[in-house]
C-alpha cells in the first residue's frame, strides 16, 4: 500500500484490544514508523506492547494536559507526519445512563472536550508537522446521525466530531491534508466495556432508557454469568459479545465487526489510494447503519 517508511502517529492506545492498537499494529506491519500516544493510567498495559514491539515508539499524551500535548508533539520535525490517528473518547457513566435532559454542564463539557474538541487540539499541535498529502482520521459512531438510547450525550459528541471533520477538512485542505472519520460497529474494547459496566452498576438506568435491546442483552448475559460463574468484567464481556451478535443479525452482512476491519480501512485512508477522499465518514459496520432490519 506504499506505507513503508511513513511516519504515523496513533493516539488512544489503552491496551491490546483498543481499536487504536489494531491500527498501530497494522501500520507497523506495513513497515511504517509508528508512535503511539496513551494515558499514563494505561501505561502498565501499553508497556507490554512497547516491550513486544521494540520498533514502536510511544509517549504519554493526555488531551486534557496541555504540557503533555506540547511534549508529545515537540520532538516531531516539520513536514514529517504522514498519518495522524485520533482514537480518543470518554464520557462519565452518567453520559450513557442518565436522561439526556439531566446531563450536567460538567459532564457535558468533559464528554465533548475529550471526545470532540480534542480532535482540534491534536490537529493544531500536528499542523506544522503534517506533510503535504498527509491523512488525519478519527473514530466516530452511528449514534451521531440517529439518536441511540444507551449512547446519550456521547452521540452528541460524535455529531460534533463528524462536523469538525468536515470543517477541519476545509482548513487542512489548503495544505493538501485530508481529514476523515471511520464509524465502526460495536467492538469489545475498554471503552465499550466501560459503557456496559455503567448499565450493570446502575440497573435502574435500563428502565430510564427507551428501547429494550440493552435490557435484553444484559439479562441474557446475567443468565450466562450465573451458569458460568463470571465476575463483573466477564459479565460485561458477555454483554458486549451479545450486543455484537445482535448488531450482526440486523446488518446487511451478518458479521461481527472487528478492530482489524477498522484498521484495514485506516490503512486505506492513510494511503495514497484514498487521496481524493476528505471530510467524509466511512462506515465499517457491515451495513448496519444503512438498513432497518428488525
Ligand atoms: P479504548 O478505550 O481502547 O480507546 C479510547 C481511548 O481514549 C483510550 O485509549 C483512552 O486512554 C483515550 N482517552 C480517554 N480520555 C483521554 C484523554 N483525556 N486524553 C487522551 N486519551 C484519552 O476504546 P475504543 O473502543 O478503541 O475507542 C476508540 C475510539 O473508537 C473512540 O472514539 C470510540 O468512541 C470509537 N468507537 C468505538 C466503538 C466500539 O464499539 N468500541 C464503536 C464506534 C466508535
Amino acid at each position: 500500500m506504499g506505507l513503508a517508511g511513513k511516519i504515523v502517529i496513533v493516539l488512544g492506545v489503552a491496551d491490546e484490544s483498543s481499536i487504536a492498537w489494531a491500527i498501530a499494529k497494522s501500520f507497523l506491519e506495513e513497515g511504517a514508523n509508528v508512535t503511539i500516544g496513551y494515558q499514563q493510567k494505561f501505561f502498565s498495559r501499553v508497556r507490554l506492547l512497547l516491550l513486544k514491539h521494540p520498533e514502536l515508539k510511544g509517549d504519554r499524551c493526555d488531551v486534557l494536559v496541555e504540557d503533555e500535548l506540547n511534549a508529545f508533539f515537540a520532538p516531531l520535525q516539520a513536514n514529517s507526519i504522514d498519518v495522524l490517528v485520533h482514537s480518543i473518547a470518554f464520557g462519565p457513566p452518567t453520559t450513557f445512563t442518565e436522561y439526556t435532559s439531566e446531563t450536567t454542564r460538567e459532564d457535558f463539557n468533559q464528554t465533548l472536550s475529550i471526545s470532540s474538541h480534542s480532535l482540534c487540539q491534536v490537529v493544531r499541535h500536528a499542523k506544522l508537522t503534517l506533510r503535504e498529502w498527509g491523512s488525519v482520521m478519527t473514530l466516530s459512531y452511528q449514534a451521531s446521525e440517529r439518536a441511540a438510547p444507551f449512547y446519550g450525550v456521547m452521540g452528541v459528541a460524535k455529531s460534533a466530531l463528524e462536523s469538525l471533520v468536515r470543517y477541519l477538512a476545509i482548513e487542512m485542505g489548503e495544505h493538501n491534508v485530508r481529514v476523515n472519520a471511520i464509524s465502526p460497529g460495536p467492538i469489545e474494547t475498554p471503552a465499550a466495556l466501560g459503557e456496559t459496566l455503567a448499565f450493570l452498576r446502575d440497573p435502574d438506568a435500563l428502565k430510564r432508557q427507551r428501547g429494550s435491546l440493552m435490557e435484553q442483552i444484559i439479562s441474557e448475559a446475567r443468565e450466562e454469568a450465573d451458569t458460568q460463574g463470571y465476575n463483573e468484567i466477564e459479565l460485561a464481556q458477555a454483554a458486549c459479545r451479545k450486543l455484537q451478535q445482535a448488531y450482526a443479525s440486523r446488518s446487511a452482512l451478518q458479521e461481527i465487526v472487528t478492530a482489524q476491519d477498522v484498521a484495514d480501512c485506516a490503512l486505506f485512508l492513510g494511503s495514497h489510494l484514498s487521496r481524493k477522499i476528505t471530510g467524509q465518514v466511512i462506515h465499517v459496520d457491515c451495513g448496519q447503519s444503512s438498513s432497518d432490519i428488525i
